[in-house]
């Protein structure tokens, strides 16, 4: 059985520091290279590494203690080293999600690199374990630390004195509106802001959440996108309904596997060559729709909530949303095959991306209804772009077929009022209109 060995998967871009250096200099390594965690040398023969984490700096600084002594003067978890020759299924019985990670070291002991158990579970091909389950069904941690955004930074940070409160949700009165986690301590520590100031000052927000009906793998794919460390469920409403992080979405997976391991050779077969395959094409696949190679919708959630943070966040200019759908597209199957359906899809996809400029994101939202994000575009410029290509598209000929045509929906954020929900449902209302107003039309969102 040929199985990955521990090099192909390990992080090679660890960070280390000796333990002679101070705290502050780790901090400002981990700022630096933006990392949560950071591997600690010793001169210790017996236990040579060890691993400052996120949660370790806080527990130091609720404790006063002066980040100007060195590393060595402080408690802190030693970890165990692998060689990188080591298979992977030798290790699976090693990590659990108490042991966070393994440093790897090459023949001569040096050190190579560090494999977490995130990446022993997320370099199998999560497609086949985790496409089909719904994060809803297993978030587990109903409960979030909360604070009002009045409160002083370090009273809130405070709060984050265990592995499962490594985050919390800051409130204004009863409103949700931002968080602050880990990560987000590791840039306070490392701007040297003020911890006296309140909460709300250095709080990531939006709050960032995914559906409870996304799937395992999307809310995995999500998190390493995003470095984030954990999920806020949201209902359809969205309702915040829970939090996920991802040492507790790896530890099902996980169970699941080394199941798998044991009782099904091939299976396990399987996943390492679809891990070969991944290692190339997953990236690409991820977000592209298979049949017109354009971005699928995931790709284009993602997109907009990116744009939506660009606008809310950072005061960028707004942008504009289009939604189409192609007219009385049953009939074309019915009376010319699905396959020349398809065909007519994948054309109007390529005439489209055509016409559009290279920072717009053309998606499928499914079927034959598509969506396109244009950033820094007025509601106009986004009318004219959906004129030109509803007449584009009614002008394409299709041998023996009656002309083709799209209705159309569109809209812009506005920043005041819109929602990553509200847009899309101004958008498609839009576009219904366009149906009701007897199709071949752009109509604008309300
Ligand atoms: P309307 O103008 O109201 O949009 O009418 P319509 O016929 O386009 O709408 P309807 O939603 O009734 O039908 C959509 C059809 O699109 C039905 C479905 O079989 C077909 N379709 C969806 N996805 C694909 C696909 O990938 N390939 C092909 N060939 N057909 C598809
Ligand atoms: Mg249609
Ligand atoms: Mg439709």
């Amino acid at each position: 059985m040929n199985t990955p060995k521990i090099k192909d998967i390990a992080q090679k871009n660890v960070i280390k520091i000796s333990e002679h250096e101070s705290i502050g200099c780790a901090v400002d390594l981990m700022y630096k290279e933006n990392h949560r965690n950071i591997i600690v040398i010793s001169d210790n023969a017996h236990h040579r590494f060890g691993l400052l984490t996120a949660s370790d700096l806080i527990r130091l600084r609720v404790a006063k203690i002066d980040f100007s002594l060195p590393i060595k003067s402080i408690k802190y978890d030693k970890i165990f080293s692998i060689s990188e020759e080591a298979k992977l299924e030798d290790i699976l019985e090693e990590v659990s999600h108490e042991i966070e990670c393994l440093c790897v070291t090459d023949a001569q002991d040096n050190l190579t690199g560090v494999v977490f158990y995130a990446d022993i579970i997320s370099s199998i091909d999560p497609r086949m374990l985790l496409e089909k389950r719904a994060i809803g069904e297993i978030i587990l941690n109903q409960h979030l630390k909360q604070a009002q955004q009045s409160e002083s930074t370090l009273e809130v940070i405070g709060l984050m004195d265990h592995l499962l409160n490594d985050c919390v949700m800051i409130y204004d009165v009863d409103k949700p509106v931002g968080i602050i986690t880990t990560k987000d301590v590791i840039r306070l520590f490392g701007e040297g802001c003020d911890l006296t100031q309140p909460i709300a000052n250095y709080m990531s927000r939006p709050i960032q959440t995914v559906s409870f009906d996304t799937s395992i793998k999307q809310a995995l794919d999500f998190i390493q996108l995003k470095k984030f460390k954990r999920l806020i469920v949201v209902d359809r409403d969205g309702i915040i309904v829970g939090q996920i992080t991802q040492g507790e979405l790896i530890t099902r997976v996980y169970s699941r596997w080394s199941e798998m391991v044991r009782s099904h050779d091939t299976q396990l077969r399987e996943m390492n060559k679809a891990l070969k395959i991944r290692a190339t094409r997953f990236e690409a696949l991820a977000v592209t729709d298979h049949l017109t190679g354009i971005y699928n919708r995931a790709k284009f959630e993602l997109e907009l909530q990116r744009e939506i943070d660009r606008v809310k966040r950072y005061g960028s200019e707004t942008f504009s949303v289009l939604f189409f759908d192609v007219d009385h597209f049953k009939k074309i199957n019915d009376n010319h095959g699905h396959a020349i359906g398809d065909l007519v899809l994948q054309k109007i996809c390529q005439t489209v991306s055509q016409h559009m400029r290279l920072t717009d994101i053309l998606a499928r939202w499914g079927g034959e209804e598509f969506v396109a994000i244009l950033p820094s575009t007025s509601l106009e410029s986004a009318q004219t772009v959906a004129e030109k290509l509803r007449s584009t598209i009614n002008g394409l000929q299709f041998e023996g077929m009656d002309r083709i045509s799209c209705s159309f929906g569109v809209g812009q954020f506005n920043k005041l009022s819109d929602s990553f929900h509200s847009v899309i449902l101004r958008v498609d209302q839009a576009m219904y209109r366009a149906k009701d107003n007897g199709r071949n039309r752009v109509e604008l969102a309300e």
